[in-house]
């Protein structure tokens, strides 16, 4: 359909501005500063001057500025709509775009004319008909229209109900003519800018946290074969927190038991096995040894020999015990010179038993002990697994977020001295002693671990390398103020330190490393100092 043609005035920038809008109407374009942009140069025929993206704003600036003058009553709307257009920030822009079409069908404020303006009568602007202020409120209409279509439904591909709200609202947008169904229009786009600001930043971390919680279970399900109350008290209370509505309190909960079920599984996993592995080494002997009473019975003979077969093909406590049921039922059967060792079999058959006996404390001991088991008892700083805890989150927040992350390893300097001359409890106290100045003159946001003796971890969220390095700087001198006293005397305590920002994606294993080549160059250089790790190498094809 051919657009019908308007004269307009080419030197005049608000003529070209409104009819630039007015073509963005016509052919149902989305309103981007692009397509403002193009629109623009092919009114005026020539690049609009200046910067691309700056001159299509300015197109919008422009109606802004037209708005002001000729509207006053909306110019704190036109100015604020300046101030989004200077900030790009386009969904800014459709909302005002909105208020501004409410406003412009509104009857004038002196209160006089209401029961006309009921009637649809619209505000007289200054210089302008009636006719050109209803043309300037359909093209609002419809540009805003078009931003709900084009800019809000396409974004809303995640979220059905608010995308179908968008396209209604659009639809809603189109159709009111009349002063209240601007208004309920006007209130449905201020909830549906709620409700999108709601969504964002919540969605984005409960996904990331429910792949984590999936990636958890998948690692644990392999793990769950054995029938054990405890673990399945945790995983049913997972189950819950899962299948009721998500918060991200409950998905952090559901996490943390995750956890502390696959460490603890790790432990008991490995008492069983030895267990097992004894109550093996025991039936064997046991076995061959009644194979020796009764040498001469062929056929007990053979079933021995099964039986010891089927132990050392088994793992399984259970299958274990079953081996043994069998054997006490043959050893009653035979002769009477077994009657003795049918008696050694019950005592062994105990001694299993109070193995599994054993692994249930060792259990209920575990799951009491896994609250804890994020702390280093002595310091009060993070053990390795909370460091390995409090790394990954704040990695994934960092790749997340594109921010920097940095983290800087801690070594006593001359420990082993300290220890030497004034005993082994007071080098404790002045690592306790450190931790607690490193917590005073850290960020709460900040963590300190401890890597294992006189060595530490600071993980130093949302830093870059060369203020990482600062910080761990004033922390060292902050040591020589609050220095420590060991009966009274005053002792310095003094570390080396390697500092590393993490480059995106780099394990925790590597950003480590470099933090931890670099602490070596400060030993050999002197100690008591800070030295940045180069940046990561680019890796090389393998
Ligand atoms: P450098 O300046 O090169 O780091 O020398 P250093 O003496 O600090 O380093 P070295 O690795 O030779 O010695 C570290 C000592 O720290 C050895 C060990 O006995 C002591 N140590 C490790 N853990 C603890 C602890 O928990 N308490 C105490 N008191 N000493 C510890
Ligand atoms: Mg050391
Ligand atoms: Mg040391």
């Amino acid at each position: 359909m051919a657009e019908p043609t308007v004269k307009i005035n080419l030197d005049n920038p608000t003529e070209v501005a409104r009819e630039t809008l007015r073509r963005l109407a016509m052919r149902r374009i989305a309103p981007t500063p692009d397509n403002y942009q193009t629109l623009y140069e092919e009114i005026v025929g020539k690049p609009a001057p200046g910067a691309s993206a700056a001159t299509a704003a300015s197109v919008l600036a422009e109606l802004a500025t037209d708005l002001q003058t000729h509207y006053p009553a909306l110019s704190n709307q036109a100015a604020n709509l300046n101030k989004a257009i200077g900030k790009s920030d386009w969904r800014q822009c459709s909302f005002l775009l909105s208020e501004i079409a409410v406003q412009l069908k509104q009857p004038p404020s002196d209160g006089k004319d209401r029961s006309q303006a009921d009637k649809g009568k619209l505000a007289r602007p200054i210089d302008s008909g009636a006719a050109a202020l209803e043309d300037n409120l359909a093209l609002l209409r419809d540009l805003l229209a078009k931003t709900l279509e084009f800019g809000m439904v396409s974004q809303l591909s995640h979220a059905p109900r608010l995308a179908e709200k968008a396209q209604q609202l659009a639809v809603a947008v189109r159709d009111a003519k009349s002063d209240a169904t601007l208004r309920a229009a006007a209130s449905g786009l201020k909830s549906l800018w709620v409700s999108i600001e709601l969504q964002a930043s919540d969605a984005q971390q409960q996904q990331e946290m429910l792949k984590r919680i999936l990636l958890l279970l998948v690692e644990n399900i392999g793990e769950l074969l054995d029938d054990d109350t405890w673990l399945r008290g945790q995983l049913d209370l997972v189950q819950e927190v899962v299948t009721g509505p998500l918060k991200i309190q409950s998905l952090q909960e559901a996490e943390k038991r995750l956890k502390e079920v696959i460490y603890k599984q790790g432990m008991v996993k490995h008492g069983l096995r030895e267990a097992t592995a004894t109550l093996k080494a025991t039936m064997t002997t046991f076995v061959s040894r009644m194979s020796d009473a009764v040498a001469a019975n062929d056929e007990y003979q053979g079933k021995i020999a099964s039986h010891i077969e089927r132990i050392s093909s088994t793992e399984d406590v259970l299958e274990l015990n079953r081996i043994l049921e069998s054997l006490l039922e043959e050893t009653r059967s035979a002769q009477a010179d077994s009657r003795r060792a049918h008696d050694q079999l019950v005592e062994e058959r105990d001694t299993a038993l109070q193995a599994e006996g054993r692994i249930k404390e060792l259990e209920t001991e575990l799951a009491q002990m896994s609250a804890l088991v994020r702390e280093d008892p002595m310091t009060r700083s993070l053990n390795r697994r909370g460091m390995d805890d409090e790394f990954a989150r704040e990695s994934s927040r960092a790749d997340r977020y594109d921010t920097p992350f940095s983290i800087a390893v801690l070594d006593v300097d001359n420990f082993k001295a300290l220890n030497d001359k004034r005993g082994h409890q007071t080098g404790d106290e002045a690592l306790i002693h450190l931790v607690k100045v490193a917590k005073e003159e850290l960020r709460l946001t900040d963590h300190i671990a401890r890597m294992g003796g006189e060595e530490f971890l600071i993980i130093l969220p949302n830093t870059p390398l060369d203020e990482a390095a600062k910080i761990i700087t004033r922390l060292q001198r902050s040591l020589t103020k609050k220095y420590f006293l060991d009966n009274n005397e005053k002792v310095l305590i003094t570390f080396s330190a390697g500092v590393a920002q993490r480059t995106a994606g780099e394990s925790q294993e590597a950003t480590i490393g470099r933090a931890d080549s670099a602490m070596y160059e400060a030993k050999h250089s002197g100690k008591n100092r800070v030295c940045l790790a180069p940046e990561a190498p680019v890796q090389a094809a393998e």
